[in-house]
């Protein structure tokens, strides 16, 4: 596997990036939705080339999960006969556009995401870990969410275009916004910005044209958004830990009748079109405590955790009133945010610290994973 492994990397079809259980293969969804039949290929092609497991990522996109090395080439050619990964490498790298999740098809966000996607080879060379937020509906619901170049609904009620890292963006009309993110990748590009990596972190003053003072519309309530339950277009259901076996995606989809699967960056998914009910993997109830936890895959499906994960969040997941992170690293892969309490593998042991991200200084070092919910239990 050592051919695979790249570093610091966001991994895509082309460029698989090399984890403990095999290769993760990356496949991003158009306007991040599958069909039922797209949907029932991804769950065979994870069964017959991975080892069965699907990761739903914070871009809304799909992950095969354990591909062998001699696996990747032949699932590649299906994936691109499908039309589930472009052809060309350059253009695949590119298709990092997160839309807001309950777009429509011909709404503003749809109407944009289109014109971006079609206008993908106009852009330049980017960092791989680079990408575009479309976030046009009435009220925000994608700010809390990485994305480095962001058409955006302002709070004047017309579109802006900003830039990660900037509280103001520039007034756009919808017919000029698409050019003008491009021409900002470009500016990106030309200015020396492959330097910094990432836009937030590329501090050189914006050109002119794309500096303004409109804010960003208000975000919408988070309940409104982020958890399971009955939406217009079907049921949303919680994915514990942004991961699911790919039989029991198959049975979901084919049980409820779902006509599509529609990804979020929430750790949720959406049954479009079939009828609501529990899943087994699936969780239907908003006030369910997984919900609460975050947890990254862990030893041994990482080669950089020293400890297991998932199911020691399993077992805190009932204690818990308040959010959790379990990280098998100071990297904190599964949630970027501070939460109330949050693990962080060190040696075999955690580090437990309050209010704080993975890998913030501890309250208490060197805990045994055995003596964490006796702890929690008596707080
Ligand atoms: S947080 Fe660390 S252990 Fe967990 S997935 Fe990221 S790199 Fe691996």
């Amino acid at each position: 596997m050592s051919g695979f492994t790249i570093k610091g990397w966001c991994p895509d079809a082309w460029r698989p990036m090399a984890a403990g259980d095999g290769l993760l293969v990356r496949v991003k969804p158009c306007f991040s939705r599958l069909s039922r039949e797209e949907t029932l290929q991804v769950c065979a092609l994870s069964r017959q080339y991975g080892n069965g497991l699907i990761d739903v990522t914070r871009r809304a996109n799909l992950q095969i999960r354990g591909v062998a090395e001699a696996g990747w080439r032949p699932l590649i050619e299906v994936l691109v006969n499908a039309g589930l990964v472009d052809p060309d490498h350059a253009i695949e790298a590119r298709r990092n556009i997160l839309l807001a999740p309950h777009w429509t098809v011909g709404d503003a966000s749809h109407r944009l995401a289109v014109e971006l996607r079609e206008k993908l080879p106009e852009l330049p060379d980017l960092p791989s870990k680079m990408g575009f937020v479309i976030d046009a509906g009435d009220a925000l619901v994608l700010l809390d969410e990485p994305g480095d170049f962001r058409i955006e609904r302002g709070e004047s009620g017309g579109l802006i275009l900003r830039a990660a890292g900037r509280e103001k963006g520039v007034a756009v009309s919808e017919g000029e916004a698409v050019g003008r993110i491009i021409a900002l990748a470009h500016w990106f590009h030309d200015s020396g910005g492959a330097a910094a990596g990432r836009m937030v972190r590329h501090d050189a003053p914006l050109p002119p044209w794309a500096q303004g003072d409109a804010r960003p519309a208000p975000p919408a309530p988070p309940a409104s958004r982020a958890q399971p339950g009955p939406v217009c277009a079907g049921f949303v259901y919680g994915v514990p830990f942004s991961q699911i076996e790919a039989d029991r995606l198959a049975h979901a989809v084919t049980t409820a009748g779902a006509t599509s699967l529609r990804l979020t960056p929430w750790r949720l998914v959406i049954l479009e079109g079939g009828s609501a009910g529990e899943h087994p993997g699936l969780i239907a109830d908003p006030a369910d405590p997984l919900l609460r936890v975050e947890a990254c895959p862990g030893a041994p499906f990482c080669p950089q955790a020293t400890v297991a994960t998932r199911d020691l969040a399993r077992r805190l997941a009932p204690l818990m009133q308040e959010s959790l992170h379990v990280s098998g690293c100071a990297k904190g892969c599964a949630c970027s945010r501070k939460t109330a309490l949050v693990l962080t593998g060190r040696e075999g042991r955690f580090d437990l610290s309050r209010n704080a991200h993975a890998g913030d200084r501890a309250d208490i070092s060197g805990l045994h994973p055995d003596h964490i919910p006796a702890l929690l239990e008596t707080r």
